[in-house]
């Protein structure tokens, strides 16, 4: 069972979920000296997530079918639930109880894993901007269920990588349904909504619109979504995939938004690849909190974070991230690297004025 317990002193949660423990680890797949994978790694006869296990999770939430023709499985993608959730599955708002200075709520939410290709082997940086964006378009389909069913947040994320926390190298990532709001999204929001107070509008979209027309820190853009190094990355290489028009919540993205945020986001894993080898990174697509959607001041945005660095004891006592590489020159690196890889080139590039 899943506990949230309430920081006194910041007010943040934390989740103490004993049942995480028992999760296995299996070995991610071998890299060459250079950091890219040796060789395909072969299908692991274990991995739960490999085609002909399919009982070995419980039972499918969703799945996105096979094209007709496919031999390997017939499906493409499966939603399944996590069997080691880090928060227990169900749907009632979280009750809170306060005893002197300690506040705990109810560990109850959901846990989904994202099986993004019956091939072990396959990676994101792999695939073509077909296979990604029916990824994106799980994590779309599954977060307008999930931001439903309670009050609190939905967060798709992925973890790629020993270092990033990955404990299974079959190709997925994750979407969790908290009941609470994280402080860390009461923040977010104070500074959005006392720019919008401020100016009338989205700090987000003026954030996009001012940095491309600089362009020192963009990596890549499209007529609706650009990819961008934020002007304070707390990491090395940190990048940003956000669309250029007003949207709360991924979930309301429509097709040729979501298509194009797959298509950065394909191009941004591949050209990291290319640069650095198979870097451990973890990405998570923030949106605004269930029943916010509606907001003017908050708009989605993909943060993908390579774990290049190790926060030590600076970082641990004042918070302050140190980012060993100015984004502007990650930036310029990342540029290049999307420029030089192989065709197809990005659907739509930007004209003038794209951004309203
Ligand atoms: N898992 C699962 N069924 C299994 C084995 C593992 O649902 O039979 C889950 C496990 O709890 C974990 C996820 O698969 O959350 C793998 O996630 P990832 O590698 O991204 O890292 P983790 O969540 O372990 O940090
Ligand atoms: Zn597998």
């Amino acid at each position: 069972m899943t506990e949230l317990r309430q920081d006194p002193f910041t007010h943040d949660w934390v989740a103490i979920a004993p049942g995480r423990e028992e999760r296995p680890r299996r070995t991610p797949r071998p890299q060459s000296a250079d950091g890219r994978p040796a060789q395909r790694a072969a299908a692991d006869p274990a991995c739960p997530f490999c085609p002909g296990r399919e009982e070995s999770t419980p039972p499918e939430i969703w799945r996105l079918p096979a094209p007709a023709g496919t031999a390997e499985a017939d499906w493409a993608i499966r939603v399944v639930p996590n069997r080691y959730p880090v928060l227990d599955p169900g749907d009632r708002p979280a009750r809170h109880h306060t005893s002197g200075l300690h506040t705990r709520a109810d560990g109850t939410g959901s846990h989904e894993v994202v099986i993004e290709s019956p091939d072990h082997d396959w990676d994101l940086a792999d695939g073509d901007d077909t296979a990604v964006a029916d990824i994106l378009r799980a994590y779309r389909t599954r977060t307008r269920v999930l931001r439903e069913a309670r009050p609190g947040l939905v967060l798709p994320f992925r973890n790629h990588g020993a270092a990033a926390g990955t404990s299974l190298p079959h190709p997925h990532s994750q979407i969790v349904a908290t009941p609470i709001v994280p402080l860390r999204f009461r923040h977010l929001f104070d500074v959005a909504r006392a720019y919008y107070d401020d100016t009338g509008r989205c700090l987000y979209v003026d954030h996009t619109v001012a940095e491309l027309a600089d362009g020192r820190r963009v990596l890549a853009a499209t007529e609706h979504a650009a990819a961008l190094a934020p002007y304070a990355a707390r990491a090395p290489y940190e990048t940003w995939i956000v669309p250029q028009r007003h949207q709360a919540s991924f979930a309301d993205a429509p097709d040729k938004i979501l298509e194009q945020t797959a298509a950065l986001l394909r191009r941004t894993l591949a050209a990291l690849r290319d640069l650095l080898g198979d870097v451990p990174y973890n990405y998570a697509l923030i949106s605004a909190p269930n029943g916010e959607e509606a907001t003017a001041y908050f708009a989605w945005h993909l943060q993908i974070v390579p774990r290049l660095t190790e926060p030590a004891g600076f970082e641990l006592g004042t918070g302050i991230a140190v980012n060993p590489v100015p984004p502007e020159h990650a930036a310029a690196r990342l540029r290049q690297a999307i420029a030089a890889l192989p065709a197809p080139a990005l659907p739509v590039p930007p004209g003038p004025g794209c951004h309203r």
